[in-house]
């Protein structure tokens, strides 16, 4: 082919791109699912969900600045502060083609939670705010520096204060609200397979004492359900608290994808509702040194009906021993920081994860009918 012709093809291929585009979508609509997004924020968390229709919610906004990075430096080549987990949070909404958040929930005010939520809120519109109300039982001056940013920010905007049993109305969702304040529901999830019933885990479950940081108490707590798909996170919440929404009666009801609680931090993550919740994938929001605790990691790997562990980081305290094999984890090395999990769900409640490091993606099936009702 002479150097004439490569050219007319290449033009002629050029020009019909925009009109192929066309006719696919005309043909048939693409694959539309629910895109949940695990950022990475080193041990925070940041949660971005985006419905088929485009709303979008964001379950917390990581760490203020660069904490939690090794060879932290106050600014970057311009002089300019290091807003790390903002800009790893804003590349997600690009991906996402976010340009308006439609619902900003604060699961809780520590600074891997709350971190970025003023930041965010000079980066673009954020439509409504949720939380657990405008109080912080932990105002330690090293610790109440997001929080105060964000009760600026606050009081200039839309804020729902959360109760359990609220729904938080995000379109083509269902968002249930199980925690907040300290309270918890007491009456089953509605319409939630294998919620009220007895939980045989109760009889032998224990309990732990109460750590010394009482704003994880706090923690608003969701139950995300779209078709028949249904996670649950419940920010940092407490082991006793875990076990009061599992004991004596299940009252969560069963899931497709458990969120860990508190990063995988021993003082939550109670066998008594990990194991009853049945979960067939599991997400965990560690850095490399915070949260990932081995005895956590095992409660959950021991889960019955888990298929895959999937990691923000591989646990340095977890060794060889209590790790997911590395295609399920996002950041393996001290070198590897912000890479996610992104997770592309469908109303019949089948769903894929995909390791943005290195691009490894898993199918999960829709469960079969009597799956999804088992009370075992
Ligand atoms: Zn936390």
């Amino acid at each position: 082919m002479s150097k004439f012709r490569v050219l007319l093809v290449f033009l002629v291929l050029v020009a019909m791109a925009p009109l192929r585009a066309q006719v696919q979508a005309a043909k048939g609509q693409p694959q539309r699912t629910l895109d949940v997004y695990f950022i990475d924020t080193e041990g925070g968390q940041a949660t971005l969900f985006v419905t088929p229709s485009g709303e979008s919610m964001l379950m917390d906004a990581g760490f203020a600045g660069n904490q939690g990075m090794p060879d932290a430096n106050a600014s970057n080549a311009n002089g300019a502060p290091i807003t790390r987990d903002a800009d790893r949070i804003s590349a997600v909404f690009k991906q996402a083609g976010v340009t308006v958040l439609d619902w900003m929930v604060i699961s809780h005010y520590h600074g891997d939670h709350v971190g970025n939520a003023a930041e965010l809120a000079n980066r673009l519109p954020i439509r409504h705010f949720v939380d657990h109300g405008p109080f912080s039982v932990e105002l330690q001056p090293n610790r109440s520096a997001a929080f105060v940013a964000y009760m600026v920010v606050r009081d200039k905007a839309r804020a729902i204060v959360a109760k359990p049993g609220d729904k938080i109305p995000v379109a083509g969702l269902e968002v249930q609200v199980v925690s907040s304040a300290g309270e918890l529901i007491t009456v089953p999830v509605a319409g939630a397979p294998g919620v009220g019933l007895p939980n045989p885990l109760c009889r032998d479950a224990k309990l732990k004492e109460q750590d010394p940081t009482p704003e994880n108490f706090e923690s608003v707590g969701i139950v995300v359900r779209y078709g028949n798909f249904r996670l649950l996170d419940l920010g940092d919440l407490t082991w006793n608290q875990e076990h009061a929404l599992a004991c004596p009666n299940n009252l969560l009801g069963t899931f497709d994808v458990f969120h860990t609680t508190r990063h995988g931090d021993p003082h939550a993550g109670a066998p008594q509702l990990v194991h009853a919740i049945r979960a067939r994938v599991a997400v965990m929001n560690n850095g490399e040194r915070k949260g990932g605790d081995p005895s956590y990691w095992q409660i959950v790997h021991e889960a019955p009906g888990l298929v895959d562990f999937w990691q923000l980081h591989r646990s340095a305290a977890g060794g060889t021993e209590h790790n997911s094999p590395e295609q399920f984890l996002a950041n393996v090395n001290e070198t590897d920081h912000g890479h996610n999990l992104k997770m592309s769900v469908r109303a019949d409640g089948s769903f894929s994860m995909m390791n943005e490091r290195n691009e490894f993606m898993k199918e999960y099936p829709a469960r079969a009918k009597s799956a999804v009702t088992s009370s075992r």
